[in-house]
């Protein structure tokens, strides 16, 4: 249990959650739970029947109807006491300053490598910390950036970015990078605990394994450029 301490410091906290599908979901699901001050929840696409196996947020009745506006009113009721921010938007270089000036710390909740490297551009330039998390089939990985002192998520985007989206997600897998990705939030917002940082977790639900691969910091001030042209 987190002392009174760790709980003030989350209850003074305010978490930018982009991307509430099977990951947002979850994770903004245990933020609020958990008492973060202020979740800003952000994503501009609807529920379509398929999501329902992994984003727990949203049932059959919900279809069609904007993500962000379900998943704040679901979370109002779930902690009433906190603040929550809904931005039925999808997140762009245009938008991305405004939607995320206010936050402490951004999380990575997204099925877009493009949208993730302008989250990681947002971060690397305001110097506020990235959970990032991805999902794959029954894969996933996760890691937790923190600039200046980790590497940037350029540093381990894939070469070629491909399209949005990933191959079917398996809604536990999806729950445990979600979990990861949460708990590295709070012990980041409260100071507890070890994170992922410099560490990729991978995530292989397929054979009930997490791998770890160590990543070396080193200066992130030219990565961004690789892309600059793809985006
Ligand atoms: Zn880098």
């Amino acid at each position: 249990m987190l002392r009174a301490m760790g709980q003030l410091k989350l209850a003074e906290s305010t978490v930018a959650v982009v991307g509430l599908g099977g990951l947002g979901s979850l994770i903004s699901f245990y933020l609020a739970s958990a008492g973060v001050g202020r979740l800003i929840l952000i994503d501009g696409e609807k529920v379509e029947l398929n999501n329902l196996n992994r984003q727990i947020l949203y049932d059959t009745s919900d279809i069609g109807l904007p993500k962000a506006v379900l998943a704040a009113k679901r979370l109002r009721s779930l902690n009433p006491i906190i603040d929550i921010e809904y931005r039925d938007t999808m997140i762009s270089f245009d938008n991305v300053e405004e939607l995320l000036e206010d936050a402490d710390l951004i999380i990575d909740a997204l099925d877009d490598w493009r949208a993730r490297l302008v989250l990681d551009r947002y971060s690397q330039l305001s110097g506020k910390p990235l959970v990032h998390g991805a999902i794959d089939g029954f894969f996933g990985q996760m890691t937790t950036i923190v600039p200046g002192r980790t590497t940037c998520l350029a540093c381990i985007a894939p070469k070629q970015l491909g399209p949005r989206g990933c191959r079917a997600a398996l809604g536990a897998a999806v729950g445990i990078v979600a979990v990861l990705e949460a708990l590295d939030a709070i012990k980041l917002l409260t100071g507890v605990g070890r994170t992922a940082e410099n560490r990729l977790l991978i995530v292989d639900a397929f054979n009930s394994r997490i791998e770890e691969v160590e990543l070396k910091p080193v200066d992130c001030s030219t990565c961004w450029s690789k892309f600059e042209d793809k985006l």
